[in-house]
């Protein structure tokens, strides 16, 4: 089968590689369609060094058919759509114990921790798969992954109907945060970056959401003046890092003056640097921050709503390559990351 290989960090191999020996218990799938995640970014860069070991194939957002299933494993058909949850947790920790999957100790991914799906084949347990209906297509359904921490970021931090909502960072994830939000209150929402082109992309396909340019405008007053001085109900901070524009506080301490009183802040940019905030701000709002990893289930949520139409994964595609040119999908994801949010490889081609 035909694989993109990792065999030194910065550089990809397009290589033949023998398809992967399905175990009786898994069913193997063939890939059509991968998205590239910021993760993989880094990732391809040696950030994740040394938990990735090279040469292995990256990608966890992805879709395909079922192409074989393993004499003991239920529940599929051949031919069937699906989409692969990535996460395997030990079951044994903690967390697990707990029934807290995202925070298990052990927590590996697919395409990070073992071969991924960027390959045209990969054999799993049906445990990790989603059934996707036909009338969602497989490039969209390559989303589901990351729409499923959009949807897990809404379940943390309890976004419901008649919340009002500000989301710093309009990244890949930032606005599958904002696509999922969208389906649970459409009331006022706003979405802050300083890379004019995803603000652009976010104009275009939800036009009800206020964007802000943090370059040119201060996002906690705006928010505080389009609230009536009241704030949103829920910031979250999708940027990871303490972005150092002058005049402005970092995103994390925006996220908490941009909330009302008893608001909730819920972190998922990931970040390896301190980010400093003021407890007082935090304490005299009695407000409450949580962090929110990975997904734990809400992929049934996002295909109902991509099934339902609910969802713009068109506004986030902005090209599909073949897979032989991954190469110059990296380049194009590091040079212009205002023009190019998420980027699909074709396995078929
Ligand atoms: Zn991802
Ligand atoms: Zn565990």
């Amino acid at each position: 089968m035909k694989a993109a290989v990792l065999e030194k960090y910065n550089h990809f191999t397009v290589m033949e590689k023998p398809q992967p020996k399905m175990k009786d218990d898994e069913v193997l799938v063939r890939i059509k369609f991968a998205s590239i995640c910021g993760s993989d970014q880094h990732l391809y860069k040696g950030d994740f060094h040394p938990r990735t070991k090279l040469p292995f194939t990256p990608g966890h957002e992805f879709a395909g058919i079922v192409e074989k299933i393993g004499e003991r494993a239920e529940g599929f058909h051949v031919g069937d759509h699906v989409a692969v949850d990535p996460i395997i947790w030990c079951g044994e920790c903690d967390a697990c114990k707990n029934h807290h999957y995202p925070a298990c100790d052990k927590l590996r991914l697919l395409g990070v921790d073992t071969d991924g799906g960027f390959a045209e084949y990969i054999s799993v347990s049906p445990s990790m798969l989603f059934e996707v209906p036909k009338s969602v297509s497989l490039e969209h359904a390559a989303l589901i992954e990351v729409y499923g921490i959009g949807f897990h970021s809404c379940s943390r931090s309890e976004v419901k109907a008649g919340d009002r909502i500000a989301i710093f960072g309009g990244g890949k994830v930032g606005q599958c945060v904002m696509q999922a939000a969208r389906t649970k209150t459409s009331e006022k929402m706003f979405v802050v970056d300083i890379v004019e082109g995803r603000l652009d992309i976010i104009r275009k396909s939800y036009p009800d959401v206020r964007t802000i340019n943090a370059l040119k405008e201060d996002p906690v007053e705006v928010i505080k003046a389009e609230t009536n001085g009241h704030g949103v109900d829920v910031a979250f901070e999708v940027v990871g890092h303490a972005e150092d524009i002058p005049g402005r506080v970092n995103p994390l301490r925006g996220c908490v003056q941009s909330i009302r009183g008893g608001g909730v802040v819920c972190v998922l940019g990931l970040g390896d640097e301190p980010i400093p905030i003021v407890f007082k701000e935090l304490i005299w709002k009695e407000a409450k921050i949580v962090a929110s990893r990975v997904s734990h289930g809400e992929f049934a949520e996002a295909i109902e709503q991509l099934g339902k139409g609910n969802l713009k994964p068109d506004a986030l595609i902005t090209s599909v390559l073949p897979v032989d040119k991954i190469q110059q999908a990296f380049d194009m994801l590091e040079r212009q990351p205002g023009k190019y949010l998420k980027i699909l490889l074709n396995l078929n081609k």
